[in-house]
């Protein structure tokens, strides 16, 4: 069978040549004479494993020293929990920004542990755009604020010059799941970044942290050794056993993602097939986009079409034809195709070019 073209939100496509070298160093890695999944994370050669995809990571995200790459389990839900442990000991109050269901779930966790200031939402147009962010809408005392960078169900984003970064004192902590090494971010703008790994990184199982040092080092009493960063950063990722095998893929999407020239180049590629998919839309009397023009991700575009019935029959055709999860999370309803970094641009103009003659055919 051939493989299709996967627009799944998560876990999501990932570069065929990675699958290809991942297959060819499956059974036998180097000269080591077993699989990466048989090893010892206490091994040498697993160690070369894990230090090469933390050095390259940093390299490819320009992390300054200062702050330490954590391999971690859980997803990024577990870091809902994480952060407000970790953040909270002395103040309890910190701000959220509401941008969609994961900075709900983000939300509804901190408040176990602090005061919750939610500053702004966009809940009022089903999250169809980003709030205008301003310093005057922040606490200039919290503890931290919480924002969602990419907003996997609704399709927008808060790019590099949107962060609200206004106060000196205020770490901002992201939520980069949907778009980590998908766009360039100046990590100096952040106390605490997390991505859940099966949507631009790597399988599931594996949880990326990017922590300012500084910040991690009081944890509320409460925290569980596992929970608490400091835990992960004096043992380098390897407190306990890592999900290993995640970490090794991930450090081949990241030679990959060095190979094409890092973030800026994978940058320029996502702007120009989000454009042309955007640019689509905006010209078809058929199907229409969902999000604002100004606040739309490079990664997740829902678009919808008039009826109910047109979106079934659209999913039906389009899966037979080899164009794959196209459907829209129920919250939205339509479809969503998702463009993460390892959906080639032929995928999208020939995703284009059903769409086209879908609605020459309806
Ligand atoms: C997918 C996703 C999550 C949840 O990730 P898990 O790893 O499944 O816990 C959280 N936030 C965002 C923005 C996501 O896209």
């Amino acid at each position: 069978m051939n493989r299709v073209y996967n627009f799944s939100a998560g876990p999501s496509m990932l570069p065929l040549e990675v699958l290809e070298r991942a297959q060819k160093e499956f059974v036998c890695y180097g000269d080591s004479g077993m699989s990466v999944m048989e090893m010892s994370h206490r091994s040498k050669v697993y160690d070369a494993i894990i230090k090469k995809a933390e050095a390259d990571l940093k390299q490819i995200m320009n992390v300054p020293d200062n702050y330490k790459i954590l391999f971690l389990q859980g997803g990024a839900s577990t870091q809902f929990a994480m952060v407000p442990m970790n953040l909270l000991k002395d103040n309890k109050d910190c701000d959220y920004v509401n941008t969609g269901q994961w900075s709900k779930k983000a939300i509804a966790e901190a408040k176990k542990y602090g005061n919750v200031n939610v500053v702004a939402s966009s809940e009022d147009k089903v999250f169809s755009y980003v709030p205008k962010l301003t310093p005057d809408m922040f606490n200039k005392n919290a503890a931290y604020c919480h924002v969602t960078l990419n907003n996997t169900i609704y399709g927008t984003h808060i790019p590099n010059d949107k962060v609200p970064n206004f106060f000196e004192n205020v770490p901002v902590v992201a939520d980069m799941s949907s778009n980590i090494l998908a766009e360039e971010y100046d990590i100096n703008k952040f106390g605490i970044i997390y991505a859940g790994a099966q949507k631009n990184l790597g399988p599931a199982g594996l949880t990326v942290a990017i922590v300012r040092e500084d910040l991690v080092n009081n944890p509320m009493d409460i925290t569980p050794t596992m929970l608490r960063y400091d835990t992960h950063v004096k043992a380098d990722s390897l407190y306990n056993t890592p999900p290993t095998y995640a970490i090794y893929f991930a450090g081949l999407v990241f030679e990959w993602i060095l190979e094409k020239g890092g973030i800026k180049e994978m940058q320029k590629i996502n702007e120009r097939k989000s454009k042309m998919l955007y640019d689509f839309l905006d010209n078809s009397k058929l199907f229409k986009g969902t999000v604002v023009k100004e606040d739309r991700s490079l990664m997740n575009i829902p678009f919808i079409l008039p009826t109910e019935e047109l979106n079934a029959k659209f999913i039906k055709e389009a899966t037979e034809n080899g164009f794959v999860n196209l459907k829209g999370h129920r919250t939205v309803g339509g479809m969503r195709a998702s463009i993460y970094n390892a959906m080639p641009v032929e995928g999208v103009e020939k995703l284009i070019d059903f769409m086209a003659n879908f609605e020459k055919n309806n």
